[in-house]
């Protein structure tokens, strides 16, 4: 048989045949009648799935491309931030606002904790910030921060609030309007249901207003802003992930997020319990808030590279492993964007197997029994 993959990692994620379908039309020229209604629909959409007013600026670049946006227009060097960590991601943007020279405050937890709200308000107590940047979703340990109380807390202290929603954004709530968020930035490539490729970033006023001094081109806000507003992109943009951006968008729309963020409580309900009753133990929260991905702990004696290769090997499926020191020491499956449940239990059947193979015997088909009922059992309040 031809051979079957089967991508589980948080990002890139699995991207529907109708999105793969757009991408593979005709390329378009970009400042033709052909391009504009597209490109129209996909920032609208995006305006919608960030829940917001502000303009959603698009660029073709990675997460980290859009995130770098955010750095050179916000910061002047000298200036104080806040930046606050709990895994590699936070880690990233706090080496990043230090290299353009904000003078960085960083509240820096343990992989895997939790940033909490009154840390928060303390160190911008003992110290104002003009922004404090944080991670929603901390992709390399499964830990979803609660930035509306955080937003709360920099809005009282008056500094603007940045958000990574690179793994959260149509898989977890995240209400700029509503909780009051000034950057919210994320990528095609995980709930978004798009290959890799392009970046946003969603801009308040009162950001924009607050742009610092630095020197800036590609990334510079308003030269994006002013000619998305006129629906012509300043530079080529990527047409054909644009097209398939907006037939993803529209599928998110069409199940509605409300409903998208309740499946996606469901799928980690579903992972979670699997790994439980194979005996693991759980790195990420045993929490409905761990909806983007499930980070498990290796069985003792066994590295967790040792399952990733044995499944890939195996079963043609790639899971994400774990990143600096949890390198080896857990694994980690994403759910988020056009997953079911079978994807989950697809995951956990083939875990199940290579675990027995490498001494941990599991009693074949628990994960995927515990699985189908934390998902079909338990109502999401
Ligand atoms: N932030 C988070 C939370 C992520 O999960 C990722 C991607 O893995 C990034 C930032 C970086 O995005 P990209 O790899 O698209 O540059």
């Amino acid at each position: 048989m031809a051979e079957k993959r089967y991508l589980f990692t948080p990002g890139p994620t699995p991207v529907p045949p109708q999105v793969l379908a757009a991408m593979a039309e005709p390329v378009v020229h970009h400042r033709s009648p052909d391009f504009r209604p597209v490109y129209e629909r996909c920032l609208t959409r995006l305006r919608e799935v960030c829940r917001t007013q502000s303009d959603v600026l698009l660029f073709t670049a990675s997460g980290t491309g859009a995130f770098e946006s955010a750095v050179v227009n916000l910061v002047t060097p000298g200036d104080p931030h806040l930046v606050v960590s709990a895994g590699s991601f936070g880690e990233r943007w706090a080496a990043m606002t230090s290299l353009y020279g904000a003078d960085v405050d960083h509240l820096r937890y343990a992989w895997g904790e939790k940033p909490d709200a009154d840390d928060v308000r303390s160190r911008l107590a003992a110290r104002e910030a003009k922004a404090v940047w944080i991670v929603h979703s901390e992709t390399s340990t499964g830990v979803v921060a609660d930035i509306q109380a955080i937003a709360a807390v920099a809005k009282e202290a008056g500094a603007l609030v940045v958000v990574d929603a690179v793994s959260s954004l149509g898989a977890v709530p995240c209400e700029m309007d509503a909780w009051g968020l000034d950057v919210v930035v994320s990528g095609s490539q995980k709930a978004l249901m798009t290959p890799p490729g392009l970046g946003l970033a969603a801009v308040s006023d009162a950001a924009f207003a607050r742009r610092g001094s630095l020197p800036r081109f590609y990334f510079d806000w308003e030269r994006t802003r002013d000619a998305q507003r006129k629906l012509d992109a300043p530079f080529t943009p990527a047409v054909s992930l644009v097209a398939g951006l907006d037939v993803a968008l529209g599928l998110l729309l069409a199940e509605g997020l409300e409903q998208a963020f309740e499946r996606h409580v469901r799928l980690g309900r579903a992972a979670r319990a699997g790994a439980k009753a194979m005996g693991l133990d759980l790195f990420s929260p045993d929490e409905d808030s761990s909806a983007v991905v499930t980070a498990i702990h290796a069985p003792e004696g066994i590295d967790a590279g040792d399952i990733i290769s044995a499944v890939r090997k195996r079963f043609g499926m790639t899971l994400a492993g774990g990143q600096g020191d949890l390198k080896g020491k857990i694994f980690r499956i994403g759910h988020i964007g056009w997953f079911d449940v079978f994807d989950v239990t697809t995951a956990l059947a083939a875990i199940e197997l290579v675990l027995d193979e490498l001494g941990a015997p599991v009693e074949r088909g628990v994960a995927v029994t515990a699985a189908l009922n934390a998902y079909e059992h338990t109502p999401v309040a």
